[in-house]
């Protein structure tokens, strides 16, 4: 089985994570830029982490033979912040970087009017750059979020087989489905969607257009829940070429309308300016 987890912020696990996601099957992902949980004070700080993930994760990923790709934005919750608007301004040079496939993650946290500015700037960028683009609904209401996401996409004018809808639910998923926009599925350990949830949704909806994802980062979260599904969609009565379709074909078709990803085998390098991933280094 091969897996492409179109979701996981891999800063926020270990070495050791990479290494049972490769012994699972997991051969490329797709890492968005997101909210650390500490907030950020200055544009720099965003800077350092956009070249970790266009950096340093890529390079440890590579020594799992797992291909690394990024998505770069300025997150939904921290465009609520004054110190952090200048982000914007360094997104383009972001954009135009190998490996990186998307604009995202964009979208609503609060749905407030910054985030309604930031929201639109962005799907603009993602246009501009000619990249597809990751939209975050959020927790809190979200059926509103999810709707006014679909409208603000649709107002932008950015092809809606571009952007993908994620955090999505069987309250949310009809509302995408009917936009045209790709729909995305987060599987959590406890709470929000689970494994055998997913696997309904999919019996339901069908397969095309679809992406299912750990989601996995500094919260309660899971990485190999990926592959949990994939076998419980087998046990189910799905087919393996079902399965290749929602954790392959669809992230790599996705993704691919960026003409940047790169799925050849990966090489290990011994080292990341100078740094291993053994502790401190060389
Ligand atoms: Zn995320």
């Amino acid at each position: 089985m091969r897996i492409f987890d179109p979701h996981i912020h891999m800063t926020s696990r270990t070495t050791d994570d990479y290494e049972r996601m490769a012994a699972a099957g997991v051969r490329a992902l797709v890492e968005p830029a997101f909210w650390l949980g500490q907030p950020r004070t200055s544009v720099d700080s965003f800077t350092d982490y956009f070249d970790s993930l266009v950096g340093w994760e890529p390079f440890r990923a590579g020594q799992f033979g797992i291909r690394h790709h990024a998505t770069i934005a300025l997150n939904p919750k921290e465009a609520n912040d004054p110190r952090c608007a200048g982000v914007l301004d360094v997104l383009p040079r972001y954009l135009e970087k190998d490996g990186v496939v998307a604009v995202g993650e964009i979208g609503y946290d609060s749905m407030t009017a910054e985030e309604d500015t930031a929201f639109a700037a962005q799907l603009a960028l993602a246009i501009t750059h000619e990249l597809p683009a990751l939209v975050h609904t959020p927790h809190r209401d979200k059926a509103r979020g999810t709707e006014r996401s679909v409208k603000v996409v649709a107002e932008s004018g950015i092809e809606p087989g571009r952007v993908v809808i994620d955090h999505l639910n069987e309250v949310t998923v009809a509302t995408v489905k009917d936009s045209g926009c790709w729909a995305g599925f987060s599987i959590y350990p406890d709470t929000k969607m689970s494994p055998p949830r997913m696997v309904e949704i999919l019996r339901q909806f069908g397969t095309e257009r679809v992406l299912v994802n750990s989601a996995a980062d500094w919260g309660r979260s899971d990485p190999l829940l990926t592959r949990e599904t994939a076998d419980l969609m087998l046990a189910s009565g799905f087919t393996d070429d079902d399965v290749d379709l929602v954790f392959w074909r669809n992230p790599v078709a996705f993704y691919g309308q960026s003409g940047k990803l790169e799925l050849a085998e990966t090489e290990a390098g011994a080292s990341f300016e100078g740094n291993s991933i053994l502790r401190g280094g060389s």
